[in-house]
């Protein structure tokens, strides 16, 4: 995993070298806005591939099931709407950090985005987000070790009283590997 991020980070030294720029504290990466195909789910760390996803959903972090993923990144990196929906919830949580809770289009689930450096400049919560917009940025707040960026990604069927911060943990990562696409 470590050897993952390494070369990584190589690989944007490099674009930057190539490129003639300087290293960005935030890479700026271009995001196809291209529509998803129907029933897709985008994977929401920009440039990230199926293969570099590993399911830890089972794992017991701090003496808590996992019951999310995290997706490794290099810090400033986008952080996509997996679906289409609207921002419910900006929240600053000790564990999670900055955190975003968007609510799908049918209201039946929630998709959790939690350690991110910043959000992106325009979120607002009750705004409406197509899936690949850039919503915010990969971090390490909350209780994310500060070398280890990356992106704490849960999704909820929610309660029948919709309460932003309930529900039922789904895994994601059979649904990002069988549905994923990559932005
Ligand atoms: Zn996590």
């Amino acid at each position: 995993m470590r050897n993952a991020l390494r070369l990584l980070l190589a690989g944007i030294a490099v674009c930057a070298f190539f490129t003639g720029r300087s290293v960005a504290v935030e890479p700026r990466v271009s995001v196809s806005t291209e529509p998803v195909a129907s029933g897709g789910i985008v994977i929401p760390v920009a440039g990230v591939a199926k293969a570099a996803l590993r399911d830890d959903f089972d794992n017991i972090h701090s003496g808590h099931p996992h019951h999310a993923i995290d997706i490794l990144a290099p810090r400033g990196t986008p952080v996509l709407a997996a679906v289409d929906g609207t921002i419910r919830k900006l929240f600053d949580s000790r564990a999670g950090g900055l955190t975003i809770y968007e609510f799908d289009v049918a209201t039946e689930k929630s998709y959790y985005y939690a350690h991110l450096d910043s959000y992106a400049d325009d979120v607002t919560e009750g705004m409406r987000v197509r899936q690949g917009d850039v919503i915010g940025y990969v971090g390490t707040t909350g209780n994310a070790p500060a070398n280890t960026p990356h992106l704490h990604f849960a999704i909820t069927l929610l309660p029948p009283d919709k309460a932003w911060s309930k529900g039922d943990a789904i895994d994601p990562y059979p649904i990002l590997v069988a549905r994923g696409v990559t932005r």
